[in-house]
Parts: structure tokens; C-alpha cells; sequence
């Protein structure tokens, strides 16, 4: 079962959220029809929508990370709030590349080169807006770029997600893990170490280790506290109210057009819900 944990040292030095998504990135790749690699990218991407969305101050906040890149996933978009609800779509629910030299699907072979944008809206009158190059198109490094450029944070993350033969989702998770400014070099090389040894996330989830066990042995039983349990899942809260309000960003000039056909048919990028609008209602949003 999907869950999210976040954990802290005693003394408050380091912090830990652990995340297993598998049900989450099942229900994107059922949702939009997804190839195994775009599964594995778009389910690290909603994995670290959850991490990071989980860890906004206010209820109302909300972020949404976005990869553009020159391959031919061309774009993921990922939306989530603080509640540990995530949605998201890929350009191309069908980009492949080949595999690997280790046998893996490539990430990095279907975003390509091109830049990862963090967007926090958290109430004021301009969201926060955070980007940064790729480094490595494989997602975790280049959140914990981020994190190193735009934070100022000493930040690791790891994301993972294994796909069956099948396609489906076999694991999905991650976590993220932060080390507040004055800790000792000491316990800073103890948990770098920790990490370089430790199995990859799905490997650990795949061994039927425990949410804090996990936290307790990438933080070399560091971070056993535990501070709060979440549960985390792919959820879209479109409505006709707000594709109403998305048509009617579109322009007058767009407006007309729409007018023009008895219906207009909107489809909700995250679910696939589709919306119509007859063409009276157009024509009272012209107005
Ligand atoms: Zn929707």
C-alpha cells in the first residue's frame, strides 16, 4: 500500500521523507496508456511531486515540476499539493529509447537535454519559480541539483520505479533526504556513506523493507523519529467549473473560433476526463 513517512533526527539535523508510490504510478501508467519508460520517468516525477509537495507549509500551497527536454518525451508535467495528491502527464505516453548498458529503462534516453522548472504557488501574488539545466535527465540528480543551486540545501534524493514484463508497476518509491546547515562533517560523511551503500529504493521495497526501516538505514539510524504518516495518491480534482476557466484564458480571438462548432470538447490532461461545452456556453463566455 502507497504511504509516506517523514522522519528526524532527535536533535533535529537531518530530515527524511520515504515514499512508496507503487499504486500511484500504477494508476498514471493506466490513466495514460504508458510505455515502460515513459512509467519509469513520469513515476519518478510524481514521486518527487509527492516528496516535495508533502514538505509545502499551507494546505492551500501547490507545486508543479516541469522537465522540458529535447527528446521525445518532449515534456512531463507534475501537479501536487500538500496533501500528498499528485497528478501529471508526458508529452508522449509512448517514447522509447533503447535500453541501458545495465539492462535499464532509459530515462535520460527519452527527456534528452533541457531544463527542469519547480513552481510554488503558495498564495502570493507570484509563484515561486525555481529552474535549473539538467545535469543528468534521470530525475533524482537533477532534483538534488536544484536543491544544491536554488536552496542552498545539502539534499539527497533517490527515485525509483521497476516495471514488470508485463508493463505494469512492480515497485515505485523514493526518498529525500536533508542535512540542516551546522551539522557536524561527521555525521554528514556517515550518511553520504550510508547512501553510496545502500540498495536502490525499489530494491529495498522489493526486499519487503519496512517505510522506516528504510529511513532508519539510509540515515545510519540517524533519523528514527518519526514525525508524521501520510497516505499519498494520484488524484485530479478537474471540474467543468475549471476547464471553464481554462477555455476562457484562451483568448477572444480563440473564443470565436470554439463558437463556430455546435460542440467544443475539452480533455482533461491528467485524466482524461473529457468536458463539453455547448455552443451556447461558448458564446456566453465570449460575453
Ligand atoms: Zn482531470
Amino acid at each position: 500500500m502507497d504511504q509516506l513517512i517523514k522522519c528526524m533526527s532527535h536533535v533535529d539535523m537531518v530530515k527524511i521523507s520515504v515514499i512508496e508510490s507503487t499504486e500511484l504510478v500504477e494508476e498514471a501508467r493506466k490513466i495514460h496508456g504508458l510505455n515502460p519508460t515513459p512509467t519509469a520517468a513520469l513515476g519518478r516525477l510524481l514521486t518527487m511531486g509527492v516528496l516535495m509537495g508533502t514538505m509545502m507549509k499551507n494546505e492551500t500551497d501547490k507545486l508543479t515540476l516541469q522537465i522540458l527536454g529535447d527528446g521525445p518525451a518532449h515534456q512531463l508535467l507534475v501537479s501536487a499539493n500538500q496533501q500528498g495528491h499528485v497528478k501529471g502527464y508526458i508529452s508522449d505516453p509512448f517514447a522509447e529509447a533503447p535500453l541501458k548498458e545495465n539492462g535499464k529503462l532509459n530515462v535520460s534516453g527519452i527527456i534528452g537535454k533541457g531544463s527542469l522548472n519547480v513552481i510554488q504557488d503558495v498564495g502570493l501574488k507570484e509563484p515561486y519559480v525555481g529552474n535549473v539545466p539538467l545535469q543528468t535527465s534521470e530525475i533524482a540528480e537533477d532534483f538534488a541539483y536544484y536543491y544544491a543551486v536554488s536552496e542552498q540545501i545539502p539534499t539527497a534524493v533517490a527515485l525509483g520505479v521497476l516495471v514488470n514484463p508485463d508493463g505494469s508497476v512492480k515497485k515505485a518509491g523514493g526518498y529525500l533526504i536533508q542535512i540542516m546547515p551546522d551539522t557536524p562533517e561527521q555525521i554528514i560523511a556517515l550518511i553520504e556513506n550510508r547512501i553510496k551503500e545502500a540498495p536502490s529504493m525499489t530494491e529495498m521495497l522489493e526486499k519487503n523493507m519496512t517505510l522506516s526501516e528504510i529511513a532508519c538505514y539510509i540515515s545510519d539510524d540517524l533519523a528514527t523519529y518519526q514525525v508524521e504518516e501520510m497516505k499519498p495518491k494520484y488524484q485530479c480534482d478537474c471540474s467543468k467549473e475549471r476547464m471553464k476557466e481554462a477555455i476562457m484564458s484562451i483568448g477572444k480571438q480563440d473564443l470565436m473560433e470554439l463558437a463556430e462548432d455546435e460542440v467544443t470538447e475539452i480533455q482533461c490532461h491528467f485524466c482524461n476526463k473529457k468536458y463539453q461545452f455547448s455552443k451556447s456556453e461558448i458564446l456566453e463566455m465570449l460575453q
